[in-house]
């Protein structure tokens, strides 16, 4: 039989029939007569009553749903209104379903603007509600979708959070949120759904789209007349007639050039922003059950869950909900993704901290669920460090995906698929989904343009399409998944089929032969100002990265050193309490909370989480010295040094500590004294005045201030800029021209700072052109000069101040003797609108390239303007230090807690202080303390040593009284031989008492090294981010010292499995 076709409207006229089609289905317009209007036949009011939870922001937290029900619940109507921001109401529904809606769907339909959590009368989570903002995403929860009749009075519950799905900002979305939000009551019924009609508007509305994106061809004109001639058998009066057309419409399936869209249900739920983490963890309630509820009747629907934390927090807030989606995950519908606790941010956490996101993430995900996850999953971050495919590499993940650098402002990014070579030569499969978005409604344009948009025409034959409600959580909804139905194989429109990311990634493997590949670092040209705001969260990372570090290492000696059965108890607990820190500190990497993007509650309490991790990490620091050293006899004052080098270098003790009449120098104010002091790699010395090979000298000529240690020598103005700065005795001067022509560096500059919109987020091109000194020697700002506070000979401090708009800023200069760089001990009492406070240093390098420290090895970047992508490079992210060089004579900048840094021509800045007003008014507005350095160098950055100075500046030798007994100096760990860092030292998670050490060849070069340890190893075998044993590493013993002879390949990570052998020594 012939297919009679569709009937085609009477008149030719687009302008008519094409509108025509979508009042049909408005929700706003022609209701007495459209299909909408017809989707509720009948409706029953609900009885209702409230309370109201005490408390503010998180207070939930503290009541069960057994006690909430027992509160008295006073009767409240439509119109009523409830708040304020961020506080919870509970809401009892009682009702009685009519015996007339049996063999229907039935529906509770609620509106409040505001988010909220259907539960059951028994205490189960079903459902999340979000009824505004400023479109309802999930006004409704079905009961039943077939009432069976003779069920008595119902009762529900709504509990109402006083927030919208992105936190509660009254004007624009970023604006600090609004504190005194009321949310009305504007619905609450229960209603009976016409499930035919309901099928209608869904085939006219994927009809409607089809047929406005795909005019003029054929098949979009068929899919107008097919709506059409729908509608005309609908006002007949003929249903199912016009589900017929339909269904004869997107039964044409495509053919076989068709490209193929992998939709994955996601929830993209940041962990904080617009709302505190307490928020989430209800969000994540909201997200997880409305999920289930549509996994119920959409057997085909695939969800995918970023973020271990949040599983976690499902685990410990809602035990019922999650074992419901356990069993979606045993069935392979709701699946965890992306390896990581949280969905970090791809800049600032350290090379560590990156390795402990997919360690606890996957650690989470094989206890818990007896899997883990095969990808990387990052869709919402400010930039990705170039060394993220070696750190993918070292746990284990061959694939990434993210869709963030199409936000880029400048340079298109040119592939959506691709290899990625990080820094190391490492490689992984990069997705971008071509939507360039992870919150896609699941409309008809968006999956044309998801297509077109392709950058790998030819290349690739399948694409992730990203659906589902997202930022502040929500996910797919039923109405998605009747779209998505319809479009699953329409010719016209890309497949949409519903599949796992292993699935779509497995099929993009099979194509990698095609894909093009990307070196180095992907840079977000936007956002750019997140190394910057926030402060203190940057400072408080830093170091607590370090303390956690110095924690780990000690405690591995107290094990290697006294022997796994001496230390069992303080293993154990030490492991458990430092787990529960990492996982602070990995949540405070979040992707708005360590960039500075989050509304102003946020801090605070990540602030105490950071806290409480420094506790914990010193608990355990000292717990393990104290095992090591005893704690009993005689103490004397001891350093320890951490890192593997040995080192010479000032420190204070108390006054009178070391025997009078040693090299000794008076603090300022007296109650302290220096002393030069040097300690072993990886161990201790007792505190002995040493001999400095050159006293620091300063002598000031016309208000010029000279310092020098033998190492370094500097010249100061009175205001406190840099006008000379080299290594002692040689004649290159890093600010001063071999003609005399004069540069300086420290100059305290200040600029404007307004972004085009995302004020946290970014600092523009534009702002470089509005640079203020304010440390001029014709500053119009009060400037207090230069003083000379200490004189040396073991250390010179110099302090300067200046005073400018609502702000303050007092530095301390200082050279220690032995020291390789000049420190600047920076105090800012800081109350700026829209600047940003750098410091500049215009130098005398001539070079085009700038190498700035990243995760695990170091990244060059050029410093010209050549390029729209090298202009678009104007604030880059770096840690610890920059460095610009010629090759025989160079420049470092060090620094102890910033990430913000610029190096363009022959200068470079450093970011100091940001002021952006939302989404937190206050961001960082306090007072704010900060240390950076500069290093004049001989040789390369490597041969200068660059990166150990750095880490010496970021890990002051620790001072402790401890008894000590004939052994006054010993070194329990060391390499042999420069290029690997031995960065990480830990037992190993599984209490087993071994060892796990990490390194990273620092300087780029091919390395071989020889660890060496003062203690008897059993075996060595190599081991992964992921704490795996590999095959056995040879090693060999002399003298009761046991060496392990390793090679690096440039910038490569390397992990070890030390299991220690019979204890050689205790301290008893
Ligand atoms: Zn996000």
């Amino acid at each position: 039989m012939s297919d009679p076709g569709v009937q085609a409207s009477i008149h030719k006229n687009l302008k008519t029939t094409l509108p025509r089609i979508n009042n049909y289905i408005s929700s706003n317009r022609f209701r007495e007569v459209n299909l909408v209007g017809r989707l509720y036949p009948d409706s029953r009011p609900i009885t209702l009553s409230h309370w109201a939870l005490p408390g503010g922001e998180g207070a939930w937290q503290s009541w069960s749903f057994d006690d909430v029900i027992k509160q008295e619940f006073t009767p409240v109507s439509i119109g009523d209104s409830f708040g304020p921001t961020w506080t919870t109401h509970w809401f009892k529904l009682e009702f009685e379903v009519p015996e007339e809606w049996k063999g229907k769907e039935v529906r509770i339909r609620w509106g409040t603007n505001s988010e909220a959590t259907v539960w059951s009368h028994d205490g189960h989570v079903l459902q999340g509600l979000s009824t505004g903002d400023p479109v309802a995403k999930r006004s409704y929860y079905t009961i039943t979708r077939s009432y069976e009749g003779q069920a008595g009075p119902q009762v529900f519950y709504i509990e109402m959070a006083a927030n919208k799905l992105l936190g509660a900002y009254s004007g624009d979305q970023i604006d600090p949120p609004d504190p005194d939000m009321m949310f009305t009551l504007t619905l609450a019924e229960i209603a009976l759904l016409d499930s035919n009609v309901y099928q209608l508007t869904h085939d006219l509305e994927v009809l409607y789209q089809l047929a406005n994106e795909l005019i003029p061809d054929h098949r979009g004109y068929q899919a107008m007349y097919t709506a059409n001639q729908m509608v005309n058998s609908i006002i007949a009066g003929d249903d199912s007639g016009a589900i017929a057309l339909a269904e004869q419409y997107f039964a044409k399936g495509n053919g076989a050039r068709c490209h193929t869209l992998a939709a994955i249900g996601n929830c993209h739920l940041d962990t904080a922003w617009l709302w505190p983490y307490s928020e989430t963890k209800r969000k994540v309630a909201r997200s997880f059950s409305s999920q289930l509820k549509i996994m119920e009747n959409y057997p085909e629907h695939i969800f995918v869950a970023s973020q271990a934390q949040q599983w976690a927090w499902c685990k410990e807030y809602y035990p019922e909900l999650y074992e419901r989606v356990k069993a979606q995950v045993a069935a392979g519908k709701f699946l965890p993704v992306g390896s990581t606790w949280i969905e970090m941010d791809g800049n600032i956490p350290s090379g560590e901290s990156f390795v402990r996101q997919f360690f606890y993430g996957q650690k989470f995900y094989r206890e818990e669920l007896g899997m883990t996850c095969k990808e990387f999953w990052l869709p919402d971050t400010f930039g990705y460090s170039a060394q993220i495919p070696g750190l993918m590499k070292h746990v284990g993940l061959e694939r990434f995906l993210t869709q963030k650098m199409s936000w880029s402002l400048v340079n298109k990014f040119p592939h959506h698929n691709f290899v990625w070579e990080g820094i190391d030569g490492s490689t992984v499969l990069a997705h971008f989904p071509p939507g360039d978005s992870y919150h896609m409604n699941l409309t008809v344009d968006e999956a044309i343009w998801t297509q077109e948009n392709l950058q790998d025409k030819g290349r690739a034959g399948i694409s992730a399409f990203l659906f589902g409600y997202g930022d502040g959580g929500g996910g797919p909804t039923q109405e998605m998944m009747e779209r998505r139905r319809r479009l699953a194989d329409t010719d016209g429109c890309p497949k949409m089929e519903m599949m796992t990311p292993d699935q779509m990634f497995e099929r993009l493997e099979s194509q990698q032969h095609n894909f093009c590949r990307w070196v180095g670092e992907l840079f977000l040209e936007l956002h750019n100002g997140t190394y910057t705001t926030q402060a203190a969260m940057k400072r408080l990372c830093r170091k607590v990265e370090f303390a956690l570090r110095d924690a780990e290492f000690y405690l591995s000696m107290a094990i290697g050193l006294l022997g796994i059965s001496a230390t069992l108890p303080l293993l154990k607990q030490s492991l458990t309490d430092l787990e529960i820190s990492w996982k602070k500190v990995l949540l405070n990497q979040f992707h708005d909370v360590i960039p500075g993007s989050s509304i102003e509650i946020v801090y605070p309490q990540a602030e105490e989480l950071y806290n409480e991790a420094l506790l914990v990490a010193a608990t355990v620091r000292d717990e393990a010295i104290k095992a090591i050293f005893g704690d009993i006899g005689t103490k004397s004052q001891v350093v320890i040094n951490s890192l593997q080098w040995p080192r010479d270098e000032v420190i204070k003790v108390t006054a009178g500590a070391v025997k009078p009449g040693s090299n000794t120098q008076k603090t300022e104010g007296g109650a302290e004294e220096y002393v030069l002091v040097s300690a072993p790699p990886m161990g201790y010395a007792l505190v002995l005045a040493g001999t400095p090979p050159f006293p620091v000298t300063v002598n000031e000529v016309n208000e010029v201030f000279v310092l020098d240690n033998g190492f370094v020598q500097a010249e100061i103005t009175s205001t406190g800029q840099l006008i000379s700065l080299k290594v002692s005795g040689d004649d290159r001067d890093v600010f001063r021209h071999g003609d005399g022509t004069q540069l300086a560096g420290n100059q305290i500059t200040i600029f404007d700072d307004e972004p085009l919109y995302w004020d946290a987020w970014d600092v523009m091109d534009y702002h470089l052109e509005t640079p203020e000194v304010i440390n001029a020697k014709d500053s119009k700002y009060t400037i207090t000069p230069v003083t000379v506070v200490e004189s040396g000979p073991l250390l010179v401090k110099l302090r300067w101040g200046v005073e400018f708009g609502k702000s303050s800023f007092t530095q301390d200069i200082e050279l220690a003797a032995a020291a390789a760089y000049l420190t600047f001990s920076t105090s800012v009492s800081w109350h700026e609108d829209h600047k940003i406070l750098k410091t500049v240093f215009d130098t005398n390098i001539q070079t085009n390239k700038a190498n700035f420290d990243i995760q695990f090895g170091h990244l060059q970047r050029p410093t010209h303007m050549n390029t729209s992508w090298d202009t678009a490079r104007y604030e880059v992210c770096g840690h610890k230090w920059a460095d610009i060089s010629e090759p025989d004579w160079g420049f470092a900048v060090l620094n102890e807690s910033k990430y913000g840094w610029m190096a363009r021509g022959h200068q470079v800045s450093l970011s100091l202080l940001r002021s952006p007003k939302a989404p937190d008014y206050t961001a960082d507005m306090k007072d704010h303390f900060f240390k950076y350095a500069v290093m004049p160098h001989r040789g390369t950055l490597q041969e200068a040593q660059v990166v150990q100075r750095a880490y010496e500046f970021n890990n002051p030798l620790l001072k402790c009284d401890l008894p000590l007994e004939g052994v006054t100096e010993d070194s329990w760990v060391s390499v042999e031989d420069d290029g690997a860092v031995l960065h990480t030292v830990k037992p190993a998670d599984d209490g087993s008492g071994d060892i796990i050490i990490r390194m990273f060849e620092s300087c780029g070069c091919k390395s071989k090294v020889k660890v060496k340890l003062s203690m008897a190893i059993a075996s060595v075998k190599a081991s992964n981010g992921m704490e795996e044993s590999g095959v056995e590493v040879p090693f060999f013993e002399e003298a009761g010292v046991t060496f392990v002879p390793l090679s690096f390949t440039p910038f490569s990570i390397k992990a070890l499995r030390l299991t220690p052998g019979s204890v050689a020594r205790g301290h008893d």
